[in-house]
């Protein structure tokens, strides 16, 4: 009799347990999966979540890179202290890096670039914490011509993408600048469209896109000039990283940057 008494107490124990967790995991699923759809929406979508602390007060940024194409050390720094001058994060950016298996296809699609984030990406939005994240690509972007090609794209509303191939080829070279100075370049770019730049979530304050570029800057030595993303700029001259000017600077203060 106690021994039923007990083997009944303690499945119903089992039993209670079992169906709290299960509760609290699926909230738990509900939460990741409004997170991951939140995830897919369009570039510049999240430009005020990213620059304002209104929603979210830190960053966890993610960098998954397909083994052989790790970026330098140094210019995740370089990256993470140019976000902290602009973003309005008081608890911080904070970052994590890890290798992926190459997959070896010599180009890549949007569709197959989104699969292999949506396979690998652990990083969403999570209570104050933003998620975003960086992809480098053991390949080219299959978009590329004979004469331009991509270095890198930002193609979700928190996802960037870095072309490690290419990247790999067009620096470290006479001629070219070190691979440091091309990625942080490249990355740098990538993640001011994800802020909003140019009319891109975040509103000009002056008349200052491109005209043949969308969502570019018409000044050629901002950070925001189309030709920073692609060979073109980088083809001839040994250049320091551009920096951005006033007019996109003004864009993102009023979007709750710095
Ligand atoms: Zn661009
Ligand atoms: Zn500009």
């Amino acid at each position: 009799m106690n021994r039923n008494f007990l083997s009944t107490h303690f499945f119903l124990f089992i039993f209670v347990a079992f169906l709290s967790t299960s509760c609290f995991t699926d909230r738990e699923v509900d939460e990741r999966m409004e997170s991951i759809k939140a995830a897919k929406r369009g570039v510049g979508a999240s430009s005020n979540e990213i620059l304002s602390a209104n929603k979210f007060s830190s960053i966890d940024l993610e960098i998954q890179y397909m083994e052989g194409f790790q970026p330098n050390q140094a210019s995740i720094g370089t990256i993470v202290n140019w976000m902290e001058d602009l973003v309005n994060k008081p608890d911080g950016i904070n970052v994590r890096m890890k290798s992926i298996p190459a997959v070896g296809q010599e180009d890549y699609s949007l569709d197959e670039i989104r699969a292999i984030e949506d396979n690998n990406r652990s990083s969403y939005n999570s209570g104050s914490e933003l998620g975003l994240y960086i992809l480098v690509l053991d390949g080219y972007f299959d978009e590329d011509t004979e004469t331009e090609f991509s270095l890198g794209i930002s193609h979700r509303n928190t996802s960037l993408t870095l072309m490690g191939q290419r990247i790999l080829e067009n620096s470290g070279r006479v001629g070219k600048p070190s691979k440091e100075k091309l990625e942080s370049t490249v990355l740098e770019h990538e993640l001011g469209h994800l802020m909003g730049l140019v009319n891109l979530g975040s509103n000009m304050l002056i008349e200052h896109e491109d005209e043949e570029h969308d969502h570019h800057c018409d000044n050629s030595h901002c950070l925001m000039y189309w030709a920073v993303e692609t060979n073109v700029l980088y083809n001839a001259v040994n250049n320091d990283i551009p920096v951005l000017d006033q007019n996109c600077i003004n864009d993102l203060k009023a979007n709750g940057g710095k």
